[in-house]
């Protein structure tokens, strides 16, 4: 893990200053500041000078650049494309939603799970961000927008859980009393169905809610969509979702890109119900969204409603998910995507 002061604990920064012959109640001091999202020790002012001099040299403090902002006439949903300490570009969409504003954050810049309808994963992996890089997405979303954010979805750019230890930690710092102190129940982290390490997070037994990128009833289907299901079938990944529930008493929502003619038959919806027995689960049907470079279609409107009355008449909860900020490119990766290439 870096040497990043924004990715340690309070603990972890006291024991910083203990090395440094500084009080102990410094730390709280620290870590309450760069949570907040200042962006130089010049702004601690409960801090002696000398001690910022110090930190300056030692643990400089890094934050992110606007490159682009967009906001949405329609719904005030607004994408941030940032610029990294590395000259690397990621991407935050914060929407606003009637119980609160949603940051969803990049965990990786770029992927390399290669999902077929995917714009994040089109240049593969560059590589995986560091704590406290997921945790400026939120805290400059904050304050950039003057909006205070009290839910977080890990659904932007990258695989959350192939970026394990460092996800973990920017749960820890987000869920921390004296920084953000967003509560696990108001975070929703996202994953393709990295079998392993969904077992290694119930271990963890935290009470956010675990999203499934499904979109497909079999392995048939979901082999052409998704390379990972390859490594990991659906009935791997079923049962994991099985084992996490018992776990965690955390219900799953599986998300449900709606590809025409891919994976949105009447058929196929039954046979998703018959697969999901016995599992509690919620399903978010999600219209795709149309990347350039995929010959992949949105199922119409129609399709989308007979699916969704079918999973509900089987007892399945399911809900379309509202597209927000549909003319901003705000579905994953597209803006990084539209950056890159008008560089090129
Ligand atoms: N890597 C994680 C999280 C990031 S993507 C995952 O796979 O879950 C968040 C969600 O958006 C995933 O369900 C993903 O499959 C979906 N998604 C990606 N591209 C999409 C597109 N063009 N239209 C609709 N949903 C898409």
């Amino acid at each position: 893990m870096s040497n990043n002061l924004k990715s340690m604990t309070e603990a972890e920064i006291g024991a910083v200053l203990k090395d440094m012959e500084q009080p102990a109640f410094r730390a709280k001091q620290i870590f309450t500041w760069l949570h907040k999202g200042v962006r130089s020790y010049d702004e601690m002012s409960n801090l002696p000078k000398p001690l910022r001099a110090v930190l300056a040299q030692q643990y400089p403090i890094c934050a992110p650049e606007v490159v682009r902002k967009q906001e949405s006439k329609k719904d005030g949903t607004v994408k941030y494309l940032w610029r990294l300490h590395d000259g690397n570009c990621v991407e935050t969409v914060l929407m606003r939603y009637h119980y609160g504003n949603t940051v969803c954050i990049s965990t990786e810049v770029g992927c390399r799970m290669g999902c077929a309808f995917c714009a994040s994963t089109l240049g593969g992996l560059v590589r995986k961000l560091e704590p406290f890089e997921m945790l400026d997405q939120v805290l400059f979303t904050q304050v950039d927008s003057g909006l205070p954010v009290s839910h977080i979805v890990l659904m932007g750019i990258g695989e959350p859980l192939d970026n394990f230890d460092n996800v973990l930690r920017f749960l820890e710092l987000v869920n921390s009393p004296d920084g953000m102190n967003i509560s696990m129940r108001h975070i929703s982290l996202s994953t393709c169905g990295l079998v392993p390490k969904i077992d290694e997070l119930a271990q963890k037994k935290l009470q956010l809610t675990l999203s499934v990128s499904l979109h497909a009833p079999n392995d048939e289907i979901r082999n052409t969509i998704m390379p990972v299901n390859r490594a990991y079938p659906v009935e791997q990944l079923l049962d994991v979702c099985r084992r996490y529930y018992q776990a965690t008493g955390r219900r799953i929502s599986f998300e449900y890109a709606m590809i025409d003619g891919v994976n949105d038959s009447e058929e196929n919806a039954k046979e998703l119900l018959r697969r999901m027995k016995g599992l509690p689960a919620h399903f978010n049907l999600i219209p795709l969204n149309h990347v350039e470079e995929s010959p992949f279609k949105p199922s119409s409107r129609n399709a989308v409603a007979r699916f969704q009355k079918t999973l509900e008449d089987g007892g399945i909860p399911a809900t379309v998910r509202r597209t927000l900020g549909g003319d901003i490119d705000a579905s994953c990766g597209q803006l990084r995507r539209k950056y890159t290439k008008e560089k090129q």
